[in-house]
């Protein structure tokens, strides 16, 4: 009997970097450097599994429509995207950072004021501020979201932050704390069942390298 074959989604840069000692642990290593090649499908020295390199906010689409069967994404992208027919197994415990309300020192951010808010995380600002019982209106943006309090476009942006380095070139601070952010293992919840014994062999051997077994 042939095996199944295993794909597992991730974007290229820092989650792939972070990601390859914890496939190692699953004897999976692949054949090609993502810095350097254009394949999107990588080849593994396990015939069965395959890479599939894809933008970091596409990881949940293609594998919740079983395009890939697991993915590498961060919970701010998981959070965002909904999270529909995925099963989070795993938290890898790497790309680490916070999702912040983020803006000048001395913007009022008080929730009896109602704000414009610039971000690419709409659902997330959405939801946070709807918590806070205030106003907003949300300012959909795709990148530099530093840049549109700095123009008059926004009060505050609503993005993740490491080092904060970003935001204080800007003269912006991280003001509000929304969530702690890493990257997560998701599963397609058809592969769940149909590749159980893949899967959770897989589950196990990460698990040795994220300190969750
Ligand atoms: P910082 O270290 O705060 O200056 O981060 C620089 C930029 O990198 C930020 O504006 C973020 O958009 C991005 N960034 C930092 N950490 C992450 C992460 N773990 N995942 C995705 N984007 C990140």
């Amino acid at each position: 009997m042939t095996q199944p074959q295993l794909t597992i989604a991730l974007s290229k840069g820092r989650i792939f970097r972070e990601t390859l000692p914890l496939l190692a642990a699953a004897d999976i290593v692949p054949l090609d450097d993502p810095e350097s090649s254009r394949k999107l499908i990588m080849d593994t020295n396990r015939p069965e599994v395959k890479l599939l390199i894809v933008r970091a906010s596409d990881v949940p689409t293609y594998t919740q429509h079983g395009g890939a069967d697991l993915g590498v994404v961060g919970k701010d992208v998981l959070m965002e995207h909904g999270g529909e027919d995925l099963y989070e197994l795993l938290d890898l415990n790497i790309a680490r950072c916070k999702l912040m309300v983020a803006g000048d020192p001395q913007m009022d951010l008080a929730p009896r004021r109602r704000l414009r808010i610039a971000t690419k995380y709409v659902n997330c600002a959405r939801e946070y501020f709807a918590n806070r019982s205030q106003q907003v209106e949300i300012i959909k943006l795709y990148g530099s979201m530093e840049l549109a309090p700095l123009v008059g476009l926004a009060d505050a942006i609503v993005d993740v932050v490491d080092t904060g380095n970003t935001l204080r070139a800007n003269g912006l601070e991280p003001l509000l704390h929304m969530a702690d952010i890493s990257s997560r293992l998701v599963v397609n919840k058809a592969s769940m069942k149909t590749k159980h014994t893949l899967v959770k062999r897989l589950v196990e051997q990460i698990a040795t390298r994220t300190g969750n077994s």
